[in-house]
């Protein structure tokens, strides 16, 4: 392939991420996004240890990064007085750099958006492998022909359900759901947070960049959900329900959420795939193995598109063993930190009485001193549990061919 034409569905993370590898080496790139504009949303992400740092360090974004931190301290686990049972390192909750999800997500399209084709507004509806290239159907553009396309579209890909079967089919459900809101900060607090359970709920409240606002987590035991069943107003109301008659000062934050305005619902579930690719079409960050909260999504999205946009301008003639290595070197060291997604909610939220207690007193071990390093270790192994390729010809952004980002 001279010059590769790849569309990559998803102006989120992992997509402008890939974008912007190719791009440097002259690959023609498109990116199509759904939404009218970057989504900006979400809460905080983080990134541990040297494998997560050396790739920002490549990518050039480690210092701007840091410019970006939230400065999150430790978070106390109370208990329904508001004392504090056990006070959890940063290092745990928020690594050693977190920085808002939005302010990544719009750095990275800054970064990238001179040299790469960005679409607004529109999103595939049909993918039509040929011979010498994928013919793409949308929304509202025309259909257009590329050499490959990659799904970068979240953990409800659409790219995936083209490929494999529907999006619900691909995701394995923990048996916890998920809320998150901006609440303002009554509880006064600055960069730190805290967190109260009580058997099967449990609600996390951390300051924000703004120092009037925290960012509040709803965690409790539940079904999976529908599409139709993870708007704000079921959020509202199935919160409510979960939380009533809770301690401490839920009941607060549940009115908090009554009124939010950027209310996000979701069951807690991750991303089981038999395989990444199929032909020319390939999937990349939460699409190929998201978890929906606690599974490292944003580092693994980059250290994947780093890893992919390597093995793709390793051998650009042979896509096919390039999505072979590419699987090869991310499925070990996705699937493990994924497994995060499934103890998250048994973190936040116990679901008995004697599990409360049984996790107060491990958290209060591990936080000890003898245990320091043992902590460290744990919190960091799987996101250091992978060797980082060299690879010779990469560069993230130095833009071939402007663009500039068009609106469908
Ligand atoms: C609004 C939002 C808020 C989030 N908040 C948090 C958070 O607080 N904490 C956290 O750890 N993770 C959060 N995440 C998930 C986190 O961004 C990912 O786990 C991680 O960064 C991997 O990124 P990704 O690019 O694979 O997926 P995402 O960041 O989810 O990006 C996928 C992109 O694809 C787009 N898309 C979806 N379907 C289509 C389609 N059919 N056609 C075209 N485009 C499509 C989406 O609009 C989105 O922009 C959030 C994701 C989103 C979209």
């Amino acid at each position: 392939m001279s010059r590769p034409h790849v569309l990559i569905v998803g102006a989120g993370i992992a997509g402008p991420s890939l974008a912007g590898w190719l791009a440097s080496q002259g690959w023609r790139i498109t990116v199509v996004e759904r939404a009218r504009s970057l989504r900006i949303g979400g809460q905080a992400v983080d990134f541990r240890g040297p494998v997560h740092r050396a790739v920002l360090e490549r990518m050039g974004l480690w210092e701007a990064i840091h410019e970006r931190r939230t400065r999150l301290g430790a978070q106390s686990l109370l208990d329904a007085s508001g004392r504090t049972l056990v006070e959890l390192p940063a290092l745990m909750m928020s690594g050693d750099v977190e920085l808002h999800r939005g302010d990544l997500c719009q750095l990275l399209f800054e970064r990238t958006r001179e040299g790469v084709e960005y679409h607004f507004g529109d999103a595939p509806t049909a993918l039509h492998e040929t011979p010498d290239g994928v013919e793409v159907e949308f929304e509202k553009q025309a259909p257009r022909r590329f050499d490959l396309v990659v799904g970068a579209d979240g953990l409800r890909s659409n790219v995936r359900s083209l490929l494999f079967g529907t999006a619900q089919d691909c995701l394995s459900h923990h048996g916890y759901r998920v809320a998150g809101c901006t609440l303002p900060n009554e509880l006064g607090l600055r960069h730190r947070g805290v967190i109260y359970s009580e058997p099967g709920r449990g609600v996390s409240v951390t300051s924000a960049q703004d120092v009037n606002q925290v960012r509040a987590l709803f965690v409790f035991t539940g079904a999976p959900l529908g599409s139709h069943e993870r708007s704000p107003a079921a959020a509202r109301q199935v919160v409510s329900e979960a939380f009533a008659g809770a301690g401490w000062k839920t009941r607060q934050l549940v009115e908090g959420l009554r009124e939010a305005e950027d209310v996000y619902f979701d069951a807690v579930g991750s991303v089981r795939l038999a395989r990444y690719s199929q032909g020319r079409v390939v999937l990349l960050g939460d699409a190929a193995w998201g978890g929906t909260l606690g599974g490292q999504g944003t580092p693994l999205a980059m250290v994947g598109a780093y890893v992919l946009a390597g093995e793709l301008l390793a051998s650009p003639d042979a896509y096919s063993d390039a999505f072979s290595r590419y699987e090869a070197r991310m499925r070990p060291y996705a699937t493990p930190a994924q497994d995060g997604a499934k103890r998250v909610g048994g973190f936040f939220a116990p679901r008995t009485r004697a599990g409360l207690v049984l996790r107060n007193q491990l958290y209060r071990m591990l936080t000890s001193k003898p245990l320091e390093r043992v902590f460290e270790k744990l919190v960091t192994h799987a996101a250091n549990a992978f060797e980082l390729p060299e690879y010779a010809a990469a560069a993230f952004v130095t833009p071939q061919v402007p663009y500039g980002a068009l609106s469908g």
